[in-house]
């Protein structure tokens, strides 16, 4: 794609001011972090409920991009670039993929439903490969936003598309029809996920079918209850495994791990096994036999590919690895797409200033070899990349294209080199097609620990926060509260995520996690909640804000200042209105007063107080005296020091209940984690943490047997026991064990049986078809942790910071 702003004008309907209307266009950019070749993007300032792009204009600027399309141009930028003016900055990025869709005309396959969608598309695109230049939707970019940016990477070199499109209410799957119009449409799985956003059934059905409107055939698996909407034009291509009724009948039958199956189609009758076996699997792989029958490929042929069908990881993960590295493992794909979404994933990780990439050859760009390592060669540089080894016969033909480059023609080659290569103290993103088996790379750079860890949703913290902030009156600044290792959810990596959504403050209990932030590289404003005198020389070295709380601490830390003559350093005066915890008092007010008027070594930059029971509504009159008080105390050092500080009382139950004293600022805490302490309020957050083991051994035991220390778990039955290694020094409360709690294996839930032990507990899988090495879900979808914070009679705070920090924690985007 390069067209100039001249043609895009139009195809946007809209409004152009600048100088350069020849300015020639190659990227589109929607994330001030994705960058590549500023001056020839063109950014997109989408305008979301919670949060509006246009925020990052500036910084946007300053890093060379000259092209931006907005719903008003921000008065002090005015000349400094084209600006592009249109009434809804999501609807002209719609509209400038559906012309660009419009310039081609191969076979496009859209995929919709509620589940399986990504799978059936990465399952299509390893089947159809091998004859086919596919363009595909990376990762699952489904959405409004995913969609259109997935189909304007189409260029003329493929001939097959591969998306998918996902929808949360009505009306919106009109406009991805608009964009992707595909040729073939497939249906995948209804189930009952998202079920918020429609109505009924019904109305979820005929809003997904709006998917095949331009569709010459529909592929889906036979129903009536699907058939009752059909458009009756429409011509399908069905399969079912009870209504003979359908083009292709199937008949299922297990053996061993595999799954056989018996199809009947047209005059023909054949077998095909799929290495398969739950019914989910099962399902998509028909999906995708159907697709290869519907684009005529031979049974054999079918057969032969099919079986090689692998389960499919989407997401991104950052793993500790050897010698003090980071990995960010994307071991299963190896697209152009791909591989931009996982350096911008990089970018947002922990930084080592040294950066590897280990990437395989690239498949199907649709480029010529020559002009794919070219662009790969300008990513990997504007990511500042330290050093590239590539892994493949093509990717070592181009080596002389990367500044910092070793090659090595296949995987094994790479891994009998491992030692010599010197990883340590650098971030390594681990990225290849899967016939490399880059599987291998991770299993031997990954610091061997035990199989417990707690996965962090990044996506689902960035929701949490924008739904928060959509609760604030426009000028409200944001302090998010990271003490306590980001409630246990991880410090740096949370910080740095809200860098990026311009939060104005971190808030940290104690000296020391503040310094490590700082050390890290962050470079947002800290408090420290809990400074202790000891700590003053520290936090005034990296540049942090202690809250004062006492006189002696006011004393202690002017000592300090003074002696180090610094000027106007930022403190935050905190005030007791009845918490009684920490706060200088009523009384203490004039000699605060006193010490701090015409003082030029400090500068009040906040004042705040905390409340007892913002979560509680019986104490209703409580907490609006403790406002009143606020009100009252913080007025009078405000006159009488003559300061404009920023004013702050609410945390995360505050800003539900009390959203007339948000003040300046609210400080946000156990809500961006996902929990809040009201159910309705519970619906709109999203899941943060999942802990997530395996199931180390399996047994079975006879009625009479006993289980554990103590003999606490008698079996009254024959029962199938399940060992899990997470105990008590995992920070799970001995009071969850003996069949108080339950863990989800497979979606089910397995009691938990006999006393928890140090680092192993037992559940009863007797009704549960799982096998050693099988996942096993502690807390996250279900049970949630305001669940079992209720039955152990404590709150979800507890459950969240007690998670120990052996439990490994690993991040991930969507
Ligand atoms: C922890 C804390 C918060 C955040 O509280 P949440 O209930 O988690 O939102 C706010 N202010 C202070 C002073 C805190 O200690």
């Amino acid at each position: 794609m390069v067209l100039s702003i001249k043609n895009i004008v139009p195809i946007l309907h809209a409004q152009w001011f600048g100088k350069h209307p020849n300015t020639l266009i190659e990227n589109i950019a929607i994330d001030s972090r994705s960058l590549q070749n500023g001056a020839q993007t063109l950014f997109f300032a989408i305008v979301g409920p919670n949060n509006d792009a246009h925020i990052y204009i500036e910084e946007l600027l300053e890093k060379g991009v000259r092209n931006f399309v907005v719903t008003h141009i921000p008065e002090s930028f005015k000349d400094q670039a084209n600006f592009l003016v249109v009434e809804n900055t999501l609807d002209a990025l719609q509209k400038f993929a559906a012309h660009h869709r419009d310039l081609f005309d191969f076979p496009i396959i859209g995929i919709t439903g509620s589940n399986g969608k990504t799978i059936v598309k990465e399952w299509l695109n390893f089947l159809l490969s091998p004859d086919y230049n596919i363009i595909r939707s990376p990762k699952s970019y489904n959405s409004q936003v995913g969609v259109p940016l997935s189909v304007i990477a189409i260029n003329a070199q493929h001939n097959l598309g591969i998306f998918e499109a996902g929808i949360s209410t009505v009306h919106e799957m009109e406009k991805l029809e608009k964009i992707l119009k595909p040729t073939i449409g497939i249906l995948t799985n209804i189930g009952s996920a998202h079920d918020e956003g429609f109505a009924n059934i019904g109305e979820k059905m005929k809003e997904k079918l709006k998917l095949f409107h331009h569709a010459k055939i529909l592929i889906y698996n036979k129903n009536k209850s699907i058939d009752a909407f059909l458009n009756p034009k429409l011509k399908t291509f069905s399969w079912s495994c009870k209504d003979e009724e359908a083009d292709v009948f199937i008949a299922k039958k297990s053996i061993l791990d595999k799954t056989l199956l018996k199809i009947r189609y047209a005059e023909s009758t054949f077998e095909i096994k799929i290495p398969f076996q739950d019914d989910a699997s099962v399902e998509n792989a028909i999906q995708c036999i159907m697709t290869l029958l519907y684009f005529g490929y031979n049974p054999k042929t079918i057969e032969s590919r099919v079986e090689l069908l692998f389960p499919v990881e989407m997401r991104l993960k950052v793993k500790n690895g050897i010698n003090n590295t980071m990995l960010i493992d994307d071991s299963y794909s190896s697209d152009f797409q791909s591989l931009k979404i996982a350096l911008d994933f990089l970018e947002s990780q922990k930084q080592y200033k040294k950066k590897s990439l280990i990437l395989s050859d690239i498949f199907q760009s649709g480029l010529s070899d020559e002009e794919l390592y070219s662009k790969v060669s300008q990513l990997i540089i504007s990511n500042k990349i330290s050093r590239v080894i590539g892994i493949g016969e093509t990717i070592s033909k181009f080596k002389n294209k990367f500044l910092n480059c070793i090659t090595f023609p296949n995987t094994d080659a790479f891994i009998s080199q491992i030692e010599s290569l010197n990883f340590g103290n650098e971030t390594i993103l681990i990225k290849g097609a899967r016939t490399f088996n880059f599987e291998k790379i991770v299993h031997a750079l990954e610091e061997k620990t035990h199989e417990t860890v707690l996965e962090i949703n990044l996506n689902a913290i960035s929701h949490n926060l924008n739904f928060f902030k959509s609760k604030l009156k426009p000028k409200t600044k944001m302090m998010v509260m990271v003490k306590a290792f980001g409630y246990g959810n991880g410090g740096f990596e949370i910080a740095k995520l809200l860098e990026h959504h311009k939060v104005d403050y971190l808030g940290v209990a104690f000296a020391d996690e503040g310094i490590s932030l700082k050390n890290d590289g962050i470079k947002l404003p800290i408090m420290v909640l809990n400074p202790e005198s000891t700590s003053f020389a520290a936090i005034i070295q990296h540049q942090l804000e202690p809250e004062i709380y006492s006189l002696k601490g006011l004393n202690a830390f002017l000592k300090i200042a003074e002696q180090k003559k610094l000027k106007n350093y930022p403190i935050h005066i905190k005030l007791d209105t009845g918490m009684h915890r920490l706060g200088f008092e009523t009384e203490q007010l004039k000699e605060l007063i006193a010490r701090l008027k015409d003082n030029k070594t400090v500068q009040v930059k906040s004042i705040l107080s905390h409340m007892a029971t913002s979560d509680d509504l019986e104490h209703h009159e409580f907490a609006l005296e403790q406002i009143a008080l606020f009100e009252k105390l913080s007025s009078e050092l405000i006159f009488e020091l003559k300061i404009k500080p920023i004013r702050h009382i609410l945390n995360t139950s505050g800003i539900s209940n009390y959203p007339k004293a948000q003040y300046d600022m609210v400080r946000l805490g156990i809500g961006l984690y996902g929990i809040s302490n009201d159910a309705e309020e519970q619906i709109n957050l999203e899941n943060v943490g999942t802990l997530k083991s395996i199931i180390s051994q399996i047994r079975t035991i006879d009625m009479g047997e006993s289980v554990g220390y103590g003999r606490r778990f008698m079996a009254t039955k024959t029962t199938k026991i399940a060992t899990v290694p997470i105990g008590y020094a995992d920070g799970i409360s001995r009071h969850w064990g003996n069949g108080v709690g339950f863990v989800t294996i497979h979606d089910q839930k397995a009691t938990i049986v006999g006393s928890i032990c140090m680092d192993m507990l037992m559940v009863d899988v007797t009704d549960i078809a799982c096998l050693e090495g099988d996942p096993v879900i502690i807390f996250g979808e279900s049970p949630t942790v305001i669940y079992i914070a209720e039955k152990l009679q404590t709150i979800p705070y507890e459950i969240l910071t007690s998670i120990s920090q052996r439990v490994k924690r690993i991040f991930y985007r969507e």
